[in-house]
C-alpha cells in the first residue's frame, strides 16, 4: 500500500481536487510507477465533463511518466528504477493485439475508459470509499500510480523524463498518424485541419518525413504562427480563406494526405474536398456519440479516395516513443516547443488554461519527495 497525493474527478464540469489516497501494492503483472511528471490531453477533460461513460469518484490522467518503483512477480519488460512512460492500455490477446494494433484492441474501450482492472476491483481509495483507478491503465494524476506491461515504454535514463509523458498520448496521436497510418513518404503533400497538440504534432512528423507541402488549417492565427515555425508550407486561416479552394489553387490536384484533428463535421468534409484522386484522409478528433459526417458520394467514389478513423495514431508505443526520443534529442521534433509546465497542485489552471488556448500542451510536475 501506497500514500499517494492525487487529484479526483467527483462531479462533472467540476475542478480535480487534491485528496490523499491509499494505492493498492502491485498485483503480479501490475508495476508501480512514482510519476515524476504527466502531461494533460484533450481526453481528460472530455471525461470529467461526463461525454464519456467513465465511473466517478476516478483519478484520470493518461500521460504519465515516471520511475519504476516496485514490480509484480510476473513482470519481466521493466524493473525497478527504469524510467518509462506510461501509454495507452490493450488487452494482449485479442485479433487487433495479435496482428500488432494494440490502439484498435477490441477491449480498447475498457480497458482505457472504465477505470477499473479487468476483475472490477480498483486499486485506490479514500477516506470516503473507493475511487476509481486504472484509467488508461494508470491514471497518471497522482503522485504513484499503477500501469502494465501492456502500456509501460521505457525510455532511455538520458532523455528529459519530465517532458516525456505526452508522447504517451497526444504527440504520439499526431506524429502516429502521419509515420504509421498514412506513411507520408518524402515529396508528398499533406493537409493538418486543427493546430492542438496532436495537430502540431503532424506538421512536425511530416516535416521529418520530408513532405513537400505540409498545410496547416487553423482558425487560431497565432497557432498557425507556430505551425509555420515547426513545418508548415502553407498556413490558411478559413474564417478568412475556404481551405479546400487555397489547398487546391496550392497544389494543383489536392493533397495526398488530410488529417482531421478536430471531429467537426463540416471541417472532415473539408479535409477530404482537399484530397487528390486516391489521398487519404485520417480522422483523429472525436466527435460526440451518434455525430454524422456528410459526403459528396460522387467527388470520394470517383477519385478513389479514403476515410480512416486513427486512434493514437494506429501507433505500437514502444516503437514510435523511443523514435521520437531520439528524433527530439536530434533536434528534428521539437515537441518541447508546444509543452508548458505547471506545479500538480495548479492542475485546474493547467487545464484552463489548455481549453483557452493559453497554452497547447500542459505538463504537470509532481512535488518532489
Ligand atoms: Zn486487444
Ligand atoms: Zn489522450
Amino acid at each position: 500500500m501506497v500514500k499517494v497525493l492525487a487529484a479526483v474527478a467527483r462531479e462533472h464540469h467540476a475542478p480535480l481536487r487534491l485528496e490523499s489516497l491509499q494505492l493498492d501494492a502491485p498485483r503480479e503483472s501490475e508495476i508501480l510507477v512514482r510519476v515524476v511528471a504527466t502531461g494533460v490531453c484533450h481526453t481528460d477533460i472530455v471525461v470529467r465533463d461526463g461525454m464519456l461513460p467513465t465511473p466517478l469518484p476516478a483519478v484520470l490522467g493518461h500521460e504519465g511518466a515516471g520511475i519504476v518503483e516496485q514490480v509484480g512477480s510476473k513482470v519481466t519488460k521493466v524493473a525497478v528504477g527504469d524510467h518509462v512512460v506510461m501509454s495507452f492500455n490493450s488487452c494482449g490477446q485479442c485479433p487487433s493485439c495479435e496482428d500488432d494494433a494494440p490502439s484498435y484492441c477490441h477491449e480498447f474501450f475498457p480497458r482505457n475508459f472504465l477505470a477499473d482492472r479487468p476483475d472490477g476491483t480498483s486499486a485506490l481509495r479514500g477516506d470516503d470509499g473507493l475511487v476509481h483507478s486504472n484509467f488508461f491503465g494508470q491514471s497518471s494524476f497522482a503522485t504513484h500510480a499503477l500501469c502494465h506491461q501492456a502500456n509501460v515504454v521505457k525510455v532511455p535514463k538520458d532523455a528529459p523524463l519530465t517532458l516525456l509523458g505526452p508522447l504517451a498520448c497526444g504527440v504520439q496521436t499526431g506524429a502516429g498518424a502521419v509515420f504509421d497510418t498514412l506513411k507520408v513518404q518524402a515529396g508528398q503533400t499533406i493537409a493538418v485541419f486543427g493546430c492542438g497538440s496532436v495537430g502540431l504534432s503532424a506538421v512536425m512528423a511530416a516535416k521529418v518525413a520530408g513532405a513537400r507541402h505540409i498545410i496547416a488549417v487553423d482558425t487560431n492565427d497565432a497557432r498557425l504562427d507556430f505551425a509555420r515555425s515547426v513545418g508548415a508550407t502553407l498556413t490558411i486561416n478559413p474564417a478568412n480563406t475556404p481551405a479546400t479552394n487555397a489547398i487546391l489553387a496550392e497544389t494543383g490536384y489536392g493533397v495526398d494526405h488530410a488529417l482531421d484533428t478536430t471531429g467537426i463535421a463540416a471541417v472532415i468534409r473539408s479535409a477530404v474536398e482537399s484530397l487528390a484522386p486516391r489521398g487519404t484522409c485520417g480522422m483523429i478528433g472525436a466527435a460526440g456519440p451518434g455525430a454524422e459526417v456528410v459526403l459528396d458520394e460522387v467527388h470520394f467514389l470517383s477519385g478513389g479516395r479514403r476515410l480512416v478513423g486513427i486512434v493514437e495514431g494506429g501507433s505500437i508505443p514502444d516503437q514510435l516513443i523511443p523514435k521520437l526520443i531520439t528524433l527530439n534529442a536530434e533536434g528534428r521534433f521539437p515537441f518541447e516547443r508546444m509543452v508548458t509546465f505547471y506545479p500538480f497542485a495548479d492542475i485546474n489552471t493547467a487545464i484552463s488554461d489548455s481549453e483557452t488556448g493559453v497554452c497547447i500542451k500542459p505538463v504537470l510536475l509532481m512535488p518532489e519527495r
